[in-house]
Parts: C-alpha cells; sequence; structure tokens
C-alpha cells in the first residue's frame, strides 16, 4: 500500500541530506532547472564535458540526463557519467526530450538504455510512444498526442521492457514501475504555456530520487510537486496571460510545497490517504 506518509518521508529525507543533483542538460532551461532544485533545498551542478562528467558525478546523488538541444559530445558524456554512475548506484533519471525527431536523439536513445541502466525515464507522450515503437513522428518537442491514449498501458509495458521506473506527464500522469501504476490529475494548462516545465519535472525527480532507495514513490512525489505547484502559480497570477510572471509564481510555489498541501489538492489515484 502506498501512504502519505511515504511522500512525507521522502521529504523530510530531501530536507536533512540536500542532495546534490548532476545535470548533463540542454542550454534552453539549465538555470530553471537548477533553480528548481534550489527551490526544494536541494543543490544542482550542470557539467557536461565529457573530460570532467565522470569525476562530477561521483559526489553526487542522483544523474539527470536530459537530450535537450543534444550533441555528439554530450551523448559521449551520458555513457561516461552513467556508466559511473552505475558503478556507484547512483540512480539516473532520462529525459528524452524529442527523441522520435532526429536520427540523432533516436540513435542516442537506443544507446543510452543499451549501455547504462536507468532508474526513471520521463517524458510526455510523444516521446514515451517513440520508445514504445509506436510509429509516430515527434513533432520537434511538443507531445502531439494525448496522454489520455493508453498511458497506463504503455507507461507499464516501457518499465517492464527497461526494468526502470516511466512516468509519462500531460493532461493526465502516469507513473508506472511495472506493477503498480499511479495517475495524477493536478496540473494546470499553462505549464504546457512556457518552455522548460517538462525539464524541471524531470529534475524534481532526480532531487527525489537523490533522497530515498523508493524510485517510484519518488518519482510520483516529484510529479504532483510540479502539478500542485503549477495549479498555485496560476491562482496567484494577476495578468492570466503572463508567461513571464507564472514562471515566477512557479518556482516560489515548488519552494512553498508542503505535505499538507499534497493532501488537501492531491488528485492521485492509486494511493491510500
Ligand atoms: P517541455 O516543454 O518542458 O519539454 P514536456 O512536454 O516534456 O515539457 P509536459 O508533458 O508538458 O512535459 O509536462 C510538464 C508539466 O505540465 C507536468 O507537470 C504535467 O503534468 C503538466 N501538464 C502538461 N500538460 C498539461 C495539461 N494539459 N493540463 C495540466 N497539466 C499539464
Ligand atoms: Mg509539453
Ligand atoms: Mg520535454
Amino acid at each position: 500500500m502506498f501512504l502519505l506518509r511515504d511522500y512525507k518521508d521522502i521529504l523530510k529525507k530531501i530536507k536533512n541530506k540536500k542532495p546534490l543533483i548532476h545535470h548533463i542538460t540542454n542550454y534552453v532551461t539549465a538555470t530553471d532547472c537548477a533553480n528548481t532544485v534550489l527551490a526544494l533545498g536541494a543543490s544542482a551542478v550542470m557539467a557536461d564535458d565529457p573530460l570532467e562528467v565522470e569525476e562530477v558525478v561521483i559526489h553526487s546523488d542522483a544523474l539527470v540526463l536530459n537530450m535537450g538541444t543534444l550533441n555528439q559530445q554530450k551523448i559521449e558524456a551520458f555513457i561516461l557519467a552513467g556508466r559511473k554512475a552505475n558503478d556507484l548506484g547512483i540512480p539516473i533519471i532520462l529525459d528524452p526530450v524529442g527523441v522520435g525527431g532526429t536520427k540523432l536523439r533516436s540513435e542516442a536513445l537506443k544507446r543510452i538504455l543499451k549501455e547504462i541502466k536507468v532508474s526513471v525515464i520521463r517524458g510526455n507522450m510523444s516521446e514515451i510512444k517513440h520508445i514504445y515503437g509506436i510509429e509516430e513522428m515527434t513533432r520537434g518537442v511538443d507531445s502531439i498526442s494525448d496522454s489520455k491514449d493508453g498511458g497506463k498501458e504503455i507507461s507499464k509495458a516501457i518499465a517492464q521492457r527497461h526494468k526502470c521506473v516511466v512516468a509519462i506527464t500531460g493532461e493526465i500522469d502516469y507513473i508506472s514501475d511495472g506493477n503498480q501504476t499511479f495517475s495524477i490529475r493536478n496540473g494546470h494548462k499553462m505549464l504546457t504555456n512556457i518552455t522548460g516545465t517538462g525539464c524541471m519535472t524531470t529534475s524534481l525527480i532526480g532531487v527525489c530520487c537523490g533522497a530515498t532507495k523508493d524510485i517510484f514513490m519518488a518519482t510520483a512525489l516529484a510529479i504532483s510537486i510540479m502539478g500542485i505547484a503549477g495549479e498555485r502559480a496560476y491562482e496567484d497570477l494577476q495578468d492570466k496571460s503572463g508567461i513571464g510572471s507564472f514562471k515566477v509564481h512557479l518556482l516560489d510555489a515548488i519552494g512553498g510545497f508542503t505535505i499538507e498541501l499534497l493532501e488537501e489538492r492531491g488528485r492521485i489515484d492509486g494511493l491510500s490517504y
């Protein structure tokens, strides 16, 4: 049974441990990801040169591999850091940004999943569907299909295939470890109007996984934090179309997340309160 107190425990561990999250990530959203990690009281380091990633990951509690603005050097860095993290038992969270959109990204994804063991894959529906092998062209990086479309089955199947936790985000989020699946109905459409909320969600997963061995609950908690923060940020917004202010409110709301808010607002299917 999954309980609210498991979430409470993870939040306490984040506070005490202040996990360090090594990111090999894109240049579009790196600052937002770093601030997201800081908002939860953890630390972030962005380092992507193949000559230093192995040294950096040794001191980290989780490794985030984000495929945005991909290049060949970054792929080498993923593999080197990933192998080292595997040797040390450090959890790896993979964000397959835009996979299916180009050959480079699809080949990189195949190589990553073959050569390193990831703990979590978090993507939108079109990215995850590509991994599932459904013929579909990803149009750039935005999700072209709805996560209501078979999200539960697809997340479960990929989790089983790759022996990891899979999270599909969208209007409804699905989190599966191949055995249990949660669906979460928090969030706000405004989260899709600014770039980076997916990357930020992946970084939140990094923070939660950096604090506990319970990767499934850590992933589900991180997704609830983003969903509830998105709702509160929109409520706090005076100009309801102001994407700049929305981002500021979003970071504030991530930092202001509490277990009481989760209890009040959490719309999690699968959790016992
Ligand atoms: P990015 O543009 O940063 O790459 P992404 O496509 O990888 O984003 P999304 O699936 O957009 O990631 O998820 C980002 C956040 O927005 C998640 O918290 C998700 O739950 C939320 N979200 C996405 N779509 C909706 C929606 N239609 N309604 C409510 N919340 C949503
Ligand atoms: Mg999106
Ligand atoms: Mg994304």
